[in-house]
């Protein structure tokens, strides 16, 4: 079976992007993603992936590795795969590090470790922490640090537990991508999303999904220094809310950034 067979069956299974995702198994499979022939062994390979991907698992699962922020970064069910939406989180908080060093950073809801990753390269002399709930994400966070060579220090806890969040002061940056989908969005989701865990994705029971927001705020804002930034990726209906509620807790500069889609993506604010 040629490579134009494995599309076929993507296509048949109304799998889209068929071919490129034929393109990324064969690369994946045989280091050359325009391989002519599969030797039997790499065709057995190849069928098993495209079964996968006919019943809606993510390409990135079955990869077992995406790229973010020019990391390779190592995903599998578990573990919620990094989006390209989520670059502008960290380009933000670059951005406001500019010319600043030795720099305190904690990463919220690390998942993958995607951020916290992505930051401590591009800041290698920033103290940069990491914190989820999941031990399955910790273990691929650990495994793209130690892939990546860079020392984050990762911590197994609950965002949400107090007395956890009172051993940490003075962080110049606290970034986070919490879970914000709402329960009406999460019954309507993409098939492939249906694969991620909802621990990654739901924000909470109540309507908005802004309930890490509001939990996470009120039990880290202490944790910051004055004038240290609290940057937060964002549903794109949830701008005012956030806005709103940072400013209620004495975060000012607020500022709301958007995404390559035009749609806000991110909400920033310095702690008075
Ligand atoms: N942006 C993700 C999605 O649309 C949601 C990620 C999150 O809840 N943090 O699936």
């Amino acid at each position: 079976m040629v490579n134009s067979e494995f599309v076929r069956m993507l296509e048949d299974a109304g799998i889209p992007d068929a071919d490129f995702d034929v393109r990324c198994m064969t690369e994946q499979i045989t280091g050359n993603r325009f391989a002519p022939e599969l030797h039997p062994e790499q065709r057995n390979q190849m069928l098993d992936m495209v079964q996968r991907r006919m019943q809606g698992e993510p390409l990135q699962y079955i990869l077992g590795e995406w790229e973010f922020y020019g990391l390779r970064i190592f995903v599998g069910k578990g573990v919620l795969i990094p989006r390209p939406d989520t670059e502008i989180l960290v380009d933000t908080v670059l951005d406001w590090c500019k010319g600043k060093s030795g720099l305190k950073v904690l990463d919220l809801c690390t998942g993958s470790g995607c951020i916290a990753l992505a930051l401590k390269k591009h800041l290698p002399d920033a103290d940069v922490s990491a914190v989820d709930t999941s031990e399955t994400a910790l273990t691929y966070a650990r495994k793209n640090a130690e892939y990546h060579h860079l020392d984050i220090e990762i911590h197994h806890a609950d965002v949400l537990d107090k007395h956890f969040a009172k051993q940490f002061h003075d962080y110049d940056v606290i970034v986070s991508n919490p879970p914000y989908l709402t329960g009406q969005e999460m019954q309507e989701l993409q098939t492939e999303v249906r694969h991620e865990p909802a621990i990654a994705l739901l924000g909470g029971s109540d309507e908005d999904g802004t309930y890490f927001y509001r939990k996470i705020t009120s039990i880290w804002k202490d944790a910051i220094k004055t004038g240290g930034l609290l940057a937060y990726e964002i549903g794109w209906k949830q701008a005012e809310r956030v806005s709103e509620l940072l400013n209620s807790h004495a975060f000012r500069q607020i500022q709301v950034i958007q995404d390559y889609e035009q749609r806000d993506r991110v909400v920033t604010g310095e702690k008075i």
